[in-house]
């Protein structure tokens, strides 16, 4: 059997988009590791792994030697706002610090225009060699002290042969700084119009990259908003129903089992099953629907929403890791954390990005040493560092994680869970949406309308009979012949021989005979005759209807006519979907007649009818076959393989029920508005993150000419390494608020 495990590191010295690459191939160089995936805003990586072959520490000793340690994340929440919170802490500090250090920096190196004592000062040969004493000395403290791992880390990646962002900061800093010490302490060697000092940019530099990193970790924080909107629904109490009354616990020591009363007002503890009492839940925070749902004895609860005016005595049935809650928690994490394939050509780019900028730079310094006339050496020296320091991709490195997680945290939201990470990518593309009509289109609970019986049969009877035999059956038409046979008080005998086909009908036998009900198909299919019912099956479907027949011993007994109100946004929807360009098409096993007068209902021209589920997956193949992205909607149950076969399959839960494995996207709430409003966050999400690239590639390209001189011999114009820095820290806040805004995509 598999031995594959998934585990989850909190890996810290990630800064860059190429950190990102470096860190899973460290990962999967080890045979043990089936795959790696790292997510860059959360400063996580997921792995999945054999753990027969190498145990947690053997991962992170992985980690460790490719100089990026790692700490198992053991509660989720708690490490995530810890480290959040310790991040955003040391990343504040080392600004401020950085920041007052800095600024007599600049002060001093501005002071002409400042005042005129400081002026008359600086223009001694005496007072300007202190400044740029007193200048040296602070701005080594800067890089020191809080740009201290900044440094470290860009330099030891550099002698690693593997360049990154802080690579690019370190070089450009480092060599301001080192000619300004030459100009300070060896003034003599250089030519007398090249005696200036850069301590200035590298101290403010050092400042700016901390506060652009600063804001990024708040930023960060904010994008993991709906998961700890989701973990903050668990109530940490419940009121335990004991022998010696009624007790309150921490949640943690509830087990399946126990007693809980829920009273009015407060939130649901934990996962159950009502036994006593009744009242209205409201279940948006999980499904997004608003209204709430009536809750009776042997109704199903689901720990964290919030009961409405009656008392629920509730019987515990899951709690912790198994709970809902739980495991839409972990569903949510797992979406936010996954890659699109829009991020491996993010990667491709990015390694090669450092190494040609460092060359755009080495040749900026040279062209300018050679060309430039006078003071060569200083404009060499200004544009190679103004080069280093625009180009640095951690934008780029920002631009998809970001705005994955708060795609994928507002879809939450709304009750829609991408499970598989592809299909956020995916779905915005989709041309055809091909929906199951059952439970889909269709309310799912229908009720049998009307009997119409050969002459020799009997109503309660065959009731009775075909009862006895749904009773074993799943099926929302089942359901509703039990429900109107319970209703009548009939009894409903043994049955044996069960048989259920899907899409077609069941069979068994029931007091020594031989019955079987289901569409026409399965009657002709055994071999039955049911000419006779042919007037009664077209007009029960023609008014859209589901004509169900019954044999009974080999005889045609008569058709049973079962009603499925159609959803009430069902319409509203489909429109909505056919105005973003989507062709809907309904796919049923239902009768044709009566799949047709719903199609036309809702406006559907696209209607295959009476096919079995396999009849499904061919449809959605050759939906496919033009090479057309094909989505399939369907309740999940039955429709397993066309869920599967589509390329993207959204299955609609059945209330809480989120352990559809064949789906890529669980729509929590029944209500079909969570297509639409799929589809709109994928558009919205992909749109971002297109920007996203945008601003932080084409931006920074757009700059490096300018950067590197390119302006100068025309228009005089340079990009000081100071404002390179701004303009750097700029495009990382830009991304970071561009990613934010997707938390208010309106719900369609
Ligand atoms: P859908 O695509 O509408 O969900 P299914 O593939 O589940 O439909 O079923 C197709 C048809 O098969 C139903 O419309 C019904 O006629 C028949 N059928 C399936 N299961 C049963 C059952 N348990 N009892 C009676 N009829 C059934
Ligand atoms: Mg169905």
């Amino acid at each position: 059997m598999s031995d594959k495990a998934l585990i989850n590191f909190q890996v810290s010295n990630m800064t860059c988009a190429s950190c990102v690459a470096r860190v899973e191939k460290a990962l999967m160089a080890d045979d043990a590791v089936e795959s790696a995936s790292v997510n860059l805003a959360t400063e996580s990586v997921q792995i999945t792994y054999s753990d027969h072959q190498i145990s947690e520490n053997g991962l992170l000793s992985l980690l460790e030697n490719a100089g990026y340690p790692g700490t198992p994340v053991r509660s989720a929440r708690e490490d995530q706002q810890e480290q959040r919170a310790r991040n955003i802490r040391s990343y504040k500090s080392r600004f401020l610090i950085a920041a007052v250090l800095t600024l007599p920096v600049v002060v001093l190196s501005m002071g002409a225009g400042l005042s005129d004592a400081l002026s008359n000062w600086l223009s001694t040969a005496r007072g300007l060699k202190i400044s740029w004493i007193i200048q040296w000395l602070l701005t080594t403290l800067v890089m020191l002290w809080p740009g201290n791992s900044l440094i470290r880390t860009g330099w030891k990646n550099l002698i690693k042969r593997r360049p990154d962002m802080n690579s690019l900061v370190a070089i450009g800093t480092t060599a301001a700084w080192t000619y300004s010490v030459v100009a300070t302490f060896f003034t003599e060697v250089l030519p007398t119009e090249s005696r200036a000092v850069y301590f200035e940019a590298s101290a403010v530099i050092i400042s700016l990259v901390l506060l652009g990193r600063y804001f990024e970790a708040r930023a960060k924080g904010q994008t993991g908003a709906a998961v700890e909107k989701l973990l903050a629904l668990q109530a940490p109490n419940a009121l335990v129903e004991t022998d010696g009354g009624l007790h309150e616990m921490p949640i943690d020591d509830i087990q399946p089992g126990f007693i809980v009363h829920v009273r009015p007002g407060e939130s649901v503890p934990a996962d159950g099953l009502v036994i006593r009492g009744s009242s209205f839940v409201n279940e948006s925070m999980i499904t997004g629907e608003p209204i709430p749902v009536e809750k009776v004895e042997n109704s199903k609860v689901t720990g964290g929403t919030l009961n409405g005016s009656g008392l629920l005595v509730v019987s515990v049935t899951q709690v912790g890791a198994d709970s809902v809650l739980a495991q839409i928690v972990r569903l949510v994490q797992e979406a936010q954390g996954s890659r699109l394939p829009i991020q491996d050509l993010v990667n491709v780019i990015t390694a090669w990005f450092v190494p040609a900028i460092l060359g755009i730079a080495l040749v900026t310094f040279g062209a300018w040493l050679f060309f430039a006339e006078s003071g060569s050496l200083t404009f060499a020296l200004v544009t190679s560092v103004a080069v280093l320091i625009i180009a640095c991709p951690c934008a780029m490195g920002l631009a998809t994680p970001t705005s994955i997680m708060v795609g994928t945290g507002r879809a939450a939201e709304m009750g829609v869970l991408f499970q598989q990470g592809d299909s956020l990518q995916t779905l915005q593309s989709v041309k055809t949406l091909a929906m199951d009509k059952t439970g889909t289109l269709t309310e799912g609970h229908p009720e049998l309308v009307a009997v119409q019986l050969a002459p020799e049969f009997n109503d309660n009877d065959v009731l009775s009979l075909v009862a006895s035999l749904e009773q074993a059956s799943e099926h929302p038409v089942a359901k509703s012949i039990v429900a109107a046979a319970k209703a009548r008080k009939l009894n409903m005998p043994e049955c044996s021989d069960f048989n259920a086909t899907a899409g077609m009908g069941v069979s068994g036998d029931v007091e020594g005979k031989r019955v079987l009900v289901g569409a026409d198909r399965f009657l002709t299919s055994q071999g039955i005759q049911w000419d006779s019912m042919t007037a009664y099956v077209e007009q029960f479907a023609g008014k859209g209807h589901t004509p169900i027949l019954v044999s009974i011993d080999g005889v045609c007994a008569g058709v049973l006519s079962v009603a499925d109100p159609i959803k009430a946004n069902a319409k509203d929807i489909v429109q909505k979907l056919q105005a973003m360009d989507v062709r809907v098409a309904m796919l049923t096993g239902d009768n044709r007649l009566a799949a047709q007068h719903v199609a036309n209902e809702l406006g559907i021209d696209e209607v295959v009818a009476e096919v079995l589920p396999d009849g499904k997956v061919e449809s959605i193949k050759t939906y496919q076959d033009n090479g057309d992205k094909v989505a399939f909607v369907g309740d999940g149950m039955n429709d397993a393989p066309a869920l599967a076969t589509a390329d993207v399959g959204m299955a609609i839960g059945t209330g809480t029920d989120i352990a559809i494995e064949s789906s890529d996207v669980v729509l929590l709430s029944g209500d079909l508005s969570g297509v639409a409003n799929a589809i709109a966050i994928s558009k919205h999400t992909m749109r971002n993150i297109k920007q996203n690239l945008f601003w932080a590639f084409a931006y920074n390209i757009l700059l490096i000419p300018v950067a590197a001189g390119l302006l100068y011999p025309f228009t005089g114009q340079l990009l000081s390494p100071k404002l390179a820095a701004a303009a750097m820290a700029f495009s990382s806040i830009f991304v970071l608020l561009n990613a934010l805004r997707l938390r208010w995509i309106k719900a369609q």
